[in-house]
């Protein structure tokens, strides 16, 4: 890697909708263009071949072979409001440095061209349309889903707001996507096993899986002051219990849970609630763990029932992927672990159609979505070189042929 032209260019691109607060690149605005046109720029400055395809993603294409798929390396530019200077932004740098310093010096032999992308909207802050652009590479959009992103007060819909961008449905449907061989990604790992641990690299293995949904819990509307403690039925108390359980059970489980929202009607000081509402999100590696805390946790509920429950299944990566992005940490001399993505990236979607890799860098205290996320200097740059050695590898071998790894070899050493 050329460590000066990285720095410059992610600087750069970190710099654009930076305020005193944080990053304000939130996808479907000025800044968010802004940065996609920064980087299209960067790549037409150094000679590369730099498009915006119909769902707004950025490519840069470097294609010496004929007729060879793509070793696509990428991330994404938007933020979520007060955001980070990492997230995201640090993967797309870190992969144009990759793309360059192999174009400057090509591994041999070359069986793969190589390809960056920059995800548009993977944060879905605006219209809840997160992991849009990556969604729309792999074909995973349709018409109903794209009509139907709108904002939380359901008054604004991304079909509308859209095509100011240049995006339509149309667009979107009739996307032009080279072909895809491997995609990797580079990210900040927003949650602090690294950074504790002291371990410079993650290796990713597998995506976690989520259950969400609402429950309801029902009681007896009633007087605050002449209802008897013994006799009430108080929804809100319900629902309180179950915020306390699901935090004992998933914590137990190992898994995590969380609830971001309650709300009880009808919200009076001096009335017994006889609705109650709550939010929850559940994650964990395990698919079995996770589906068993769910269980468990809904049968500990009293008066509750499930609504707008949905799930998604966590996502393994690539084996023989994570076995040469740990090579690839131990020939730059670095320390890796083996460890679960709990937070969801472009990474996911890809990995449904091609094979795919994840590393992380630490994250100092495990903060991300905040302007307070930082990652050392020593530890990008070290990101980026496990990244662009890992690409080597891929281009110079049929991945198909990659060797077991040898004992001595160990992830997590
Ligand atoms: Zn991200």
């Amino acid at each position: 890697m050329n460590a000066t032209r990285f720095w410059a260019n992610f600087r750069h691109l970190q710099t654009i909708g930076k305020r005193k607060d944080g990053a304000y690149r939130v996808a479907w605005t000025e800044e968010d263009q802004m940065a996609r046109q920064t980087l299209l720029d960067l790549l037409h400055q150094e000679g590369l071949h730099g498009y915006q395809d119909g769902a707004g993603n950025i490519w840069g294409i470097w294609s010496p072979v004929d007729n060879a798929p793509y070793l696509v390396m990428g991330s994404h530019l938007d933020s979520v409001p007060r955001g980070g200077d990492f997230d995201g932004v640090f993967g797309v740098a870190a992969a144009l440095e990759s793309l360059l310093a192999m174009r400057d010096k090509a591994p041999e032999p070359l069986c793969l061209n190589g390809a960056l992308v920059a995800f548009a909207d993977e944060e879905g802050v605006g219209f809840n349309s997160g992991l849009f652009g990556s969604r729309a590479v792999c074909g995973f959009l349709t018409r109903e889903i794209f009509n139907n992103f709108h904002d939380d007060s359901g008054t604004r819909y991304l079909a509308e707001t859209a095509p100011r961008f240049g995006i339509t449905w149309e667009s979107v449907s009739h996307l032009d996507v080279i072909p895809i061989a491997v995609y990797l990604e580079l990210h900040v790992e927003q949650g602090p096993n690294l950074d504790r641990s002291g371990i410079p690299v993650g290796v990713v293995n597998v995506i976690t899986g989520r259950s969400q949904g609402f429950a309801r819990f029902v009681g007896q509307q009633n007087h605050a002051g002449t209802t008897p403690m013994p006799l009430r039925e108080d929804a809100l108390l319900y629902a309180a219990n179950a915020v306390v359980r699901l935090n004992q059970i998933v914590g137990r489980a190992g898994a995590v849970g969380t609830v971001g929202q309650l709300k009880a009607m009808p919200g009076s000081p001096n009335v017994i609630a006889d609705s109650a509402v709550v939010s929850f999100d559940v994650r964990s590696p395990s698919d079995t763990v996770r589906n068993i805390a769910v269980r468990d946790w809904v049968n500990s509920w009293h008066g509750g029932t499930l609504f707008a429950y949905h799930e998604e299944a966590a996502v393994p990566l690539y084996p023989a992927i994570q076995d040469v992005i740990a090579r690839a940490a131990s020939k730059e001399g670095l320390k890796a672990m083996t460890v679960p993505s709990w937070a969801v990236h472009d990474a996911m979607i890809m990995a449904k159609k091609v094979p795919t890799g994840l590393i992380f860098i630490p994250s100092v205290q495990g903060i991300s979505h905040a302007a307070e996320e930082f990652s050392h200097p020593q530890h990008c740059e070290e990101g980026v070189r496990v990244l662009e050695d890992t690409a080597r590898s891929l281009c110079a071998s049929d991945l198909r042929r990659q060797e077991p790894k040898s004992e001595d070899e160990g992830k997590g050493s």
